[in-house]
């Protein structure tokens, strides 16, 4: 069905819970070979564990996925060749394996009861002995076989794992050794008819011909007991990829304690998706030259074989650097609409868009998040307000008399674009120069009476985006304002 060497990887997130920070750097790196091999990226939803697993979730994951612009070419949503693409639509092709594999002898039927296996690890785990399946049922006769159904025991399914060595194929970990009599056998079919976690993910990847499996060193254990079954069941076993995994500053694997691990947590804080991608595909892999900063040129630069198999450390002060520099790389258009949820959540009108493109690309310059942007969109969006904290700015003697001529510059200047602005800024250097009063002294007063708030764009800008009637109105508001608390003053 597919053309001999065709690259085919897959994410394959179980639904319960939110896409963890971790995962989306699975689905990135699986994302990024399969676009830099041309090959397929597939989703696929592991959902065997009835009890945990939630549709809410699993909609969740794919909309953060889809958020993260992690396009993939199959999958539950739009179908695909292998499908279904979610387990629990796999029950039959499963149960047909598992019957497969207990016809040839290489599985076969286990009647222990949890009780029985509680018991047998203890003891195991008392005589200082890593606990596995003791193989109790592995021998047993069909008379006795029969005897257990009849009592009405459901038997569970278990594969005979080999008494031998198992090499694991790892493009990172180099051809890995592990004593397959250590394992102990598993089960691969549950006593209700469900397929076991690890025999789920091996059908399916067989059947998925994927060709690649590449995930966290979490998984790397589980590739011993993958590695025979591809084999039993007949089935080419893909090369695996097993990554280091995220740890937080202080070593240990990046959980809640660390702060936001979800996917949904980042965007709400206001990441950009391509900030957290392009900080997610540097945490442990180095391109081999420069800066690199869209998606697809991190495609065209990816090599599986240089990403690091040791932890990685997520530092939150990088990716905000990254998402600055994104939000400032980004189209103007493009970040006001990822910035309208913020914005309306201010409280601010979002109806006028080009004025939002405006304001937005004006306020990106002073932040690093998205929720930072409505504090500076404000000044263009809002109403004028001057801000407490600002107010001082404006108590200052010689205030008036600065918006006073501020504000006749601008009645005198025909068009306040660029050059006009600049001319208006210039002329107020050179009148205050010989009074003493320059820099930040003149200015800062200034910035205050246009924006109301002591933190903004640059200046030039602010007039230019704010217009001349709207710079004059504030003006004059902010010189009557600068009086009534001078005469304030000096009442007390
Ligand atoms: N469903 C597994 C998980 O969410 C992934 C299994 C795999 O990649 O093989 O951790």
């Amino acid at each position: 069905m597919v053309e001999n060497n065709r690259v085919r990887v897959r994410f394959a997130p179980s639904p319960t819970g939110h896409l963890h920070i971790g995962s989306a750097r699975t689905a990135l790196f699986n994302w990024l070979f399969a676009r830099h091999n041309e090959g397929d990226f597939l989703l696929r939803i592991e959902d065997t564990d009835r009890s945990r697993s939630t549709l809410l979730f699993e909609k969740s994951i794919i909309e953060q996925l889809a958020w993260l612009g992690l396009n993939w070419d199959e999958g539950p949503d739009i179908g695909g060749g292998y499908g279904p693409y979610r387990q629990s639509e796999r029950g039959e092709l499963y149960r047909a394996k598992a019957d497969d594999l207990l016809r040839k002898g290489l599985a076969y039927n286990c009647f222990c009861t949890p009780d029985e296996l509680e018991e047998s690890r203890e003891k195991q785990l008392a005589a200082g002995r890593p606990p596995r399946y003791e193989g109790t049922c592995r021998d047993i006769s069909q008379a006795q076989i029969e005897r257990f159904l009849a009592e009405g025991r459901k038997p569970t399914l278990r594969f005979r794992m080999p008494e031998k060595k198992i090499t694991v194929s790892d493009v990172l970990h180099g051809e890995v050794e592990f004593d397959g009599s250590e394992v102990g056998d598993f089960i691969i079919q549950r006593s209700d008819g469900g397929a076991g976690f690890h025999f789920a993910v091996v059908v399916d990847d067989g059947e998925m011909e994927i060709t690649h499996v590449i995930r966290g060193n979490d998984h790397l254990p589980n590739s011993v007991r993958h590695v025979p079954l591809f084999e039993a069941l007949g089935y080419r076993a893909p090369l695996f990829a097993h990554f280091g995994l995220i740890v937080g500053e202080d070593g240990a694997k990046l959980s809640k304690r660390h702060g936001a691990v979800s996917v949904f947590e980042y965007r709400e804080a206001g990441y950009l998706p391509e900030a957290l991608n392009n900080y997610l595909a540097l945490l442990g892999w180095t391109p081999p030259s420069g800066e690199i900063l869209g998606l697809e040129e991190v495609a065209d630069a990816f090599e599986l074989e240089k990403v690091n198999k040791s932890p990685v450390t997520f530092e939150r002060s990088r990716l905000d650097w990254f998402n600055g520099r994104h939000l400032r790389a980004t189209p103007p258009d493009q970040v006001a609409r990822l910035a309208i949820p913020f914005l309306e959540r201010a409280g601010l009108p979002v109806d006028d868009f080009e004025l939002v493109v405006k304001a937005v690309d004006a306020a990106r310059e002073n932040s690093i998040l998205l929720v930072d942007i409505p504090t500076y969109a404000r000044i263009f969006l809002g109403p004028f307000e001057v801000q407490e904290e600002a107010k001082e700015e404006l108590a200052k003697g010689y205030v008036p008399q600065v918006l006073d001529a501020f504000r006749s510059l601008v009645v005198a200047t025909d068009e306040l674009d660029l050059e006009g602005a600049e001319g208006v800024l210039a002329s107020m250097r050179e009148s205050f120069k010989p009074l003493g009063i320059r820099g930040r002294e003149l200015f800062h007063p200034m910035r205050v009476a246009l924006t109301g708030q002591n933190v903004g764009p640059d200046l030039i800008r602010t007039i230019v985006l704010l217009g001349k009637d709207e710079v004059f109105q504030r003006l004059s508001r902010s010189y009557d304002l600068a009086n009534e608390l001078l005469s304030e003053e000096s009442e007390d």
